[in-house]
């Protein structure tokens, strides 16, 4: 382990709340944060744009990254496939970006197991009659899709005990600097930290021996 970013997995209850959330935390701290873009097999929704919430592909498209071994992990949620592209992950890590992934369940248990220092977050909102309303007042989904996601809501819910933090989504605001707060703490922690300490302490050899 060492002092740079940190690979986060945020998931959450389908409008829970974390398209918004992550939204906002990038366009507060652009600096710190990369977002994974995620390629997916779902239609587009109104207002979404090839590249910035998805890669959207076919399911030939989205089968031949598999076979190819592009992709970190994959899932199917709700009858499409989606899955975390390699590459731009691996080089965010590596400038020192807190990259964030954007996934349901299945996915953050398979990155948790390649990457086991991953910080797994979920978000929920204060209420189901909350979730119920935002995801209708999203007007994206048909209420029959609505309801899939509710029932896989339910499952989710089962699994969600592995996650390190829960975050209730009430106040937008609020959740946003709660999310970056936990972020900010997770990058101190002393096992993410020993490269820091070891260099503090050799330059600390040097004084010592009067060599500085
Ligand atoms: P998800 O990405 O988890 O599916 P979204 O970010 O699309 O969820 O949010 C679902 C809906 O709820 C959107 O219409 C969004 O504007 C709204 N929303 C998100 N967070 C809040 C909040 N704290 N208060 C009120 N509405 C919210
Ligand atoms: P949506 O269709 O609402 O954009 O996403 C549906 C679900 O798929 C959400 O729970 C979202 O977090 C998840 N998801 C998005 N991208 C990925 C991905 O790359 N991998 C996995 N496993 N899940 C994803």
């Amino acid at each position: 382990m060492n002092d740079t970013g940190l690979l986060i997995v945020l998931s959450g209850f389908s409008g829970s709340g974390k398209g918004t959330i992550m939204n906002r935390l990038l366009s507060r701290y652009p600096e710190q944060y990369a977002l994974s873009v995620s390629a997916t097999t779902r239609q587009p929704r109104a207002g979404e744009t090839e590249g910035k919430e998805y890669f959207f592909k076919t399911k030939e498209e989205f089968l031949r990254m598999i076979e190819q071994n592009e992709l970190l992990e994959y899932a199917q949620y709700v009858d499409n496939y989606y899955g975390t592209p390699k590459t731009y992950v691996k080089e965010q890590l590596e400038a020192h970006k807190n990259v964030i992934l954007e996934i349901e369940i299945q996915g953050a248990l398979k990155i948790r197991e390649q990457f086991p220092e991953t910080l797994l977050l979920f978000v929920t909102p204060p209420s189901a009659e909350v979730l119920k309303n935002r995801l209708t007042g999203r007007g994206t989904e048909s209420e029959e899709v609505i309801h899939s996601r509710l029932v896989r809501a339910v499952e989710e819910a089962d699994g969600c005990e592995v996650y390190d933090y829960l975050v209730i989504n009430d106040d937008l605001d609020a959740c946003v600097e709660e999310v970056h707060h936990i972020i900010l703490s997770e990058r101190s922690r002393m096992e993410r930290r020993l490269s820091t300490i070891e260099t503090i302490k050799n330059q600390l050899k040097q004084y010592v021996k009067g060599e500085k």
